[in-house]
């Protein structure tokens, strides 16, 4: 049995073959699959617990059909961070906190979106800080569907904008970051998305290794880890 780590699918009604694809990758996975940790940006966008879930609402089906037989947990990204604990509830998946430190198979595993590693994006830290405020997400709420629907909207074309124009250190993690976590929370593994870059890197602090794991976004292709007594393994899955 093992522990699947994905992230980044950014599932959207623009693309229904990824949620198609999101769906295959369960079935397939399920007979050996006990735990699922979804590390953040699920959905492309989330406006509240009356957001239609237009063209997604069968990738949270299907977690919920699972969620029997596998544990689930789910974690927010920047974008699916207004997904409540009751929707979370409804379909049979935990909430945990970002980070959330787990212990696997004997291991010490700390799990992050990852966007908190990015701290030389001060921009991007600075708009977290906001839209991760209670009461900014009340003054949200308190707005029409439509309207949440499209701010969500602006908010995403404001980013792809400006990550087209931002030099790619800077959204990467931060290395002293990263070094920083692994010391406070003493944990062995480090497993993140966000970055969409993904990679096992060694971490050397002192005289102990450290594995940061960055998972890949879901396009053609993606990466996943799978993670078991004996396997640590970020796999390549082809997307059909
Ligand atoms: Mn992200």
């Amino acid at each position: 049995m093992e522990s699947i780590f994905i992230s980044d699918l950014h599932l959207d009604k623009t693309r229904p073959s990824a949620v198609n694809h999101f769906m295959e990758f369960i079935r397939d996975r399920l007979p050996t699959m006990e735990n699922l940790y979804i590390l953040g940006d699920f959905v492309e966008s989330w406006v509240g617990d009356d957001d239609p879930a237009d063209g997604v609402i069968d990738a949270f089906e299907i977690i919920k059909s699972i969620s029997k037989k596998t544990k689930i947990y789910f974690m927010h990204g920047n974008r699916d961070f207004m997904i409540s604990s009751n929707i979370c509830n409804k379909y049979g998946m935990e909430l945990i906190e970002d980070p959330t430190l787990v212990k696997l198979y004997n291991k010490r595993v700390l799990l992050m979106h990852g966007d908190t590693l990015c701290i030389d994006d001060l921009k991007y830290q600075e708009f977290r800080q906001l839209v991760r405020d209670k009461s900014w997400q009340k003054q949200m709420m308190q707005k029409s569907l439509e309207e949440r629907l499209m701010i969500a909207d602006t908010l995403r074309n404001k980013s792809m904008h400006e990550t087209t124009n931002k030099e790619e250190f800077i959204m990467d993690v931060n290395e002293e970051e990263v070094k920083k976590c692994f010391i406070k929370s003493d944990a062995e593994i480090i497993i993140h998305g966000h970055t969409h870059r993904p990679m096992v890197h060694e971490v050397e602090i002192g005289k102990r290794k450290h594995k940061r794991v960055v998972l890949g976004d879901w396009g053609s292709k993606s990466h996943v880890l799978i993670l078991s007594k004996k396997i640590l393994e970020l796999q390549e899955i082809q997307l059909k």
